[in-house]
């Protein structure tokens, strides 16, 4: 029997929902308004919590401060949608001193100055210490610029230094552009061009962008990717990701489950049974070849069309073989009935 310890958690997202507002091209998890509407039950944010009480690494400036890769974020989908529970989640985390907290929005909610300053204060009097607020031409096909520039405004006043935008670039971008409202990817390409998205900032390949983003990338063979790691991005200490129906996912890898967060003590003192997991037993030995071959036994065929990524391919081959049979490391089914365009 192989069996693979996953790193301690030391920072992360919990994803109270995959419900959202919008259903941006580039959502690592795939996330939207089609999903079911199923959100975090109180009592599994209490477990959750505790199992990372006590693992969670506070910011270089110290537990009540944030930073992008430090603490831990509630996140979704939209955690907006829910406020009472996004608040629930806030207190218990507060009562548990996890440190370095913040919450991830996409502004949706930030219709008028007095409700967005009502909400910031209420959870920052709540034991939240930041805010990350999300800015990229993606979101700008859903969310009005003025209600993010509301948010950026009064989460600076609420928040201070722990306001964190992502990404700053396409603020600046968007200001000079002078865009205030929605608008579509195309209409934005126009006033900028391609290599805004391909060249400047950063962008991963992965959920649904790999479907949606694809023709501005230039395509690949699946044997160009055979020597590629899948590190950073999986199997590592930081940044992984808890969703609502008990998923401990490594990095931003939607749709791939290293076990129940419930267990989450055994998964990192005793590990995982590789032998009973054969996607993951691939994709921890870096052997996107190996997934390949596996997924030809059930009778994949590579895409004439090539891939665009490593983690495209990977996202193909899973898509596959959840189609297929049974694989308990391929969760939330969901997630694939939601990424495919
Ligand atoms: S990227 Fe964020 S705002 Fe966009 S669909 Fe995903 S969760 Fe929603
Ligand atoms: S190739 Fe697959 S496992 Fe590796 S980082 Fe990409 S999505 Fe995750």
């Amino acid at each position: 029997m192989v069996r693979f310890k996953v790193p301690k958690p030391i920072s992360g997202g919990l994803l109270l929902t995959y419900q959202c507002t919008s259903e941006c091209r580039h959502c690592m998890y795939a996330c939207s308004s089609k999903w079911n509407g199923d959100w975090i039950s109180q009592k599994d944010l209490e477990i959750v919590l505790s199992l990372l009480s006590g693992r969670i690494r506070p910011s270089p400036r110290g537990n009540q401060s944030v930073g992008l890769n430090y603490g831990l974020h509630f996140t979704g989908g939209e955690p907006f949608l829910n406020f009472d529970l996004l608040l629930k989640a806030v207190v218990i985390a507060d009562e548990l001193r996890i440190p370095s907290t913040f919450v991830e929005t996409n502004c949706y909610w930030c219709r008028k100055d007095g409700d967005t300053r009502e909400r910031l204060q209420l959870l920052k009097e709540t034991g939240l210490k930041g805010i990350l607020i999300s800015v990229n031409p993606f979101y700008a096909e859903y969310i009005p610029f003025e209600r993010t520039k509301r948010c950026i405004r009064i989460s600076r006043e609420v928040f201070g230094e722990d306001m964190m935008v992502y990404q700053l670039e396409y603020y600046h971008r968007f200001e000079q552009l002078g865009i205030t409202q929605r608008i579509s990817l195309e209409d934005y390409l126009e006033l900028t061009n391609k290599e805004d998205l391909t060249q400047k900032v950063e962008l991963f390949l992965m959920g649904r962008a790999a479907h949606q983003l694809k023709g501005f990338y230039s395509p690949y063979p699946a044997q160009r990717f055979f020597d590629e790691l899948c590190r950073p991005q999986f199997l590592r200490d930081w940044h992984n990701h808890f969703d609502n129906y008990g998923n401990f996912m490594p990095g931003y890898c939607g749709g791939i489950s290293l076990g129940h967060w419930r267990n989450l003590n055994s998964l990192v003192t005793d590990g995982i049974d590789l032998d009973k997991y054969p996607v993951l037993s691939f994709l921890i030995a870096n052997d996107i070849r190996g997934l390949l071959n596996f997924a030809h036994d059930f009778g994949y065929h590579e895409s004439p069309e090539g891939y665009v990524s490593k983690c495209h391919l990977c996202l193909d081959l899973r898509t596959y073989l959840v189609s297929k049979a049974e694989f308990q490391e391929l969760k939330p089914k969901e997630f694939y009935a939601h990424v495919s365009p």
